[in-house]
């Protein structure tokens, strides 16, 4: 037996495949894009494609003197306020002489999709 829901705004889960978080609405996950929902053709609204009204990309070259140097990547969101939504380090790493890293952020934005998360009742999982 099987009952469904529509998630609401914003609402999150974790992806099983690598374990983000991401939004329960989602029918693939942004961070290792595996598919976790599947919509039956016809059976609903069609999936509106997310828009990127952000998306920023910056390298950061070593500055030659030999040294390693370590990094940490922080992400902050804030409210129209200035509040902190959420504050987080997404990743931390170490770079040599010569080398470099690039850096990428996108935000993408759309309506909640309409597609249902099914929960089996018998084993109690979500898909
Ligand atoms: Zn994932």
């Amino acid at each position: 037996m099987t009952t469904a829901r529509t998630p609401a705004a914003g609402e999150t889960r974790i992806c099983p495949h690598c374990k983000a978080t991401i939004l329960k609405s989602a029918l693939s996950c942004p961070a290792c894009n595996h598919v976790l929902k599947f919509d039956a053709v016809g059976t609903g609204p069609r999936s509106i494609p997310a828009r990127c009204p952000l998306s920023i990309e910056g390298t950061i070259r070593h500055h030659g003197r030999g040294e390693v140097l370590e990094y940490s990547v922080l992400l902050e969101v804030h409210d129209e306020t200035g509040k902190v939504i959420s504050r987080q380090v997404v990743g931390v790493g170490a770079f040599q002489q010569a080398e470099t890293r690039t850096f990428c952020l996108r935000v993408e934005v759309s309506p909640p999709e309409r597609s249902v998360i099914v929960r089996d009742l018998r084993s109690g999982s979500v898909s």
